[in-house]
């Protein structure tokens, strides 16, 4: 891949204040691309990454937006029409946790984690995909009209108690990115995912803050460390760019080996 494989591209990446979605944008903008810096509630951070990535020579522009809200898709867009110059690429990467038991899982947590998750990633691709149409192909720019990368997560695959809210959205997007793959291949339309497992965030630092979780946690991880968020990143970068044209409604794990059932390393 060349140094700078996403030069002159145009993103959005949702949820980019912090951890994944944070970690992505910076790769985008050391790539080459300009990149809409979408945040609900951590202004600072996210104005912070805007400035830090604008010293670095790109351009980066923080916007507020509650991606479970149709009118605030719409404004992310607009904005990367108005300050970017258009939109190449979308990383629908907003997500949260609202952990209980199956029986106290409440319905306001069940419902906040499908919208954030699951209808929060349909609504943005839904602005992107109509987008791209207006904008039309340009060859000069990428030999795709569009890309969209989502961020599931393992527990697309793994079933997880005490998750059932974000194991059911995760379930949902891996459908909905192939069911739009498979929809909008012929206009050359990319959809692909990256499933992360146990990336070194805020939303898991239960799992890691300790040297007793972390080694809990690394007991369901064969390669034997815990991720970071550059991991995901790098492979983003490769799945937006033309690098991997010919991937189409791929879900690339990025795990460690989690998805590889680590407990039936002996036994079964
Ligand atoms: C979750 C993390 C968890 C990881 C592996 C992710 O999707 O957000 O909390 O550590 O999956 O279980």
């Amino acid at each position: 891949m060349s140094g700078r494989p996403l030069n002159g591209q145009r993103a959005v990446v949702t949820g980019a204040s912090s951890g994944i979605g944070e970690g992505i944008a910076r790769a985008f903008a050391a790539a080459g691309a300009s990149v809409v810096i979408n945040y609900h509630s951590d202004r600072q951070e996210a104005e912070q990454i805007a400035r830090e990535i604008g010293e670095e020579g790109a351009r980066a522009v923080p916007v507020q937006g509650d991606v479970s809200q149709p009118a605030d898709c719409r404004r992310l867009f607009d904005s990367a029409e108005q300050e970017l110059g258009g939109i190449d690429i979308l990383v629908a990467n907003a997500g949260i946790q609202r952990d209980a038991a199956f029986t106290e899982l409440t319905l306001d947590d069940w419902r906040r984690v499908i919208d954030v998750n699951l209808t929060g990633q349909f609504l943005c691709a839904q602005e992107a995909v109509r987008r791209f149409r207006r904008r039309g192909l340009d060859a000069a720019r990428s030999s795709a009209l569009g890309k969209i990368l989502f961020t599931s997560s393992v527990h697309q695959t793994i079933p997880w108690a005490g998750h059932a809210n974000y194991a059911a959205a995760k379930g949902g997007l891996k459908s909905l990115m192939e069911t739009m793959a498979q929809e909008l291949a012929s206009e050359r339309i990319r959809v692909n995912a990256i499933a992360p497992g146990a990336i070194r965030t805020s939303i898991n630092r239960d799992a890691w803050e300790t040297e007793e979780a972390e080694q809990e946690l690394l007991k369901l991880i064969p390669y034997g460390r815990v991720g970071e968020p550059e991991d995901v990143a790098k492979v983003a970068v490769w799945l937006a760019s033309d690098e991997s044209d010919y991937v189409v409604g791929t879900t690339v794990f990025v795990d460690g080996g989690m998805t590889l059932y680590p407990a039936f390393r002996e036994g079964g």
